[in-house]
């Protein structure tokens, strides 16, 4: 798909960001050509169209980027999963753990029933940890998890092991 190579080239990498040693992916200027943007989000609509989920889930903060135009395009809600103490209803939480110490994501209780088809979205995935926290949490409360999707994966980290027998979906491979 010669879409693909136009997305690859719009995401910038800016080194030692947010600190040294770091090849930080910036979404920032995918966004700024609205030809790739476009390109992006259709790829993510085309795959799931037709795969009856009524959820996506958008991963604090790029995945509300991303999160809410799959969502109209497919006729599903959008479900935003967030950093703790964001959100004001009553929430459930899940801890998970980051290279140095623990981070929690929460979801609002009443955002999802049972027995929903969700789709995750993240900008990127690196060690998969922010993607299994989010998996745990709609799965306990019951929804069934049908993919993750991301833009961008870093195959180095293994990101995609972690997540088990769970589908990973990427636009883009960053070596
Ligand atoms: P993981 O939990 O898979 O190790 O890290 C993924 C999370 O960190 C995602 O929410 C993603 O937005 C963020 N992240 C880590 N590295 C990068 C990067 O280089 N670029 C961007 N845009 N996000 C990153």
């Amino acid at each position: 798909d010669d879409r693909i190579a136009k997305i690859s080239s719009a995401i910038r990498v800016i080194p030692d960001f947010p600190k040294p040693g770091i090849m930080f992916q910036d979404i920032t200027t995918l966004l700024l050509d609205p030809k790739a943007f476009k390109d992006s989000i259709d790829l993510f609509v085309e795959r799931y169209k037709d795969q009856q989920i009524s959820v996506v889930a958008g991963i604090e903060a790029r995945g509300f980027i991303f999160g809410p135009p799959i969502a109209l395009a497919i006729g599903a809600k959008f479900v935003p999963m967030r950093k703790p103490k964001k959100l004001p209803g009553e929430v459930i939480s899940e801890e998970y753990s980051l290279e140095y110490g623990t981070d929690i994501m929460e979801m609002h209780v009443g955002a999802v029933e049972p027995g929903e088809r969700a789709l995750i979205i993240d900008d990127l995935i690196a060690t998969g940890g922010t993607l299994c926290a989010a998996i745990r949490l709609l799965e306990r409360v019951g929804v069934v998890v049908v993919e993750c999707a991301c833009l961008i994966e870093l195959p180095e980290l293994k990101g995609r092991d972690r997540l088990g027998d769970k589908p990973l979906f990427v636009l883009v491979s960053a070596d």
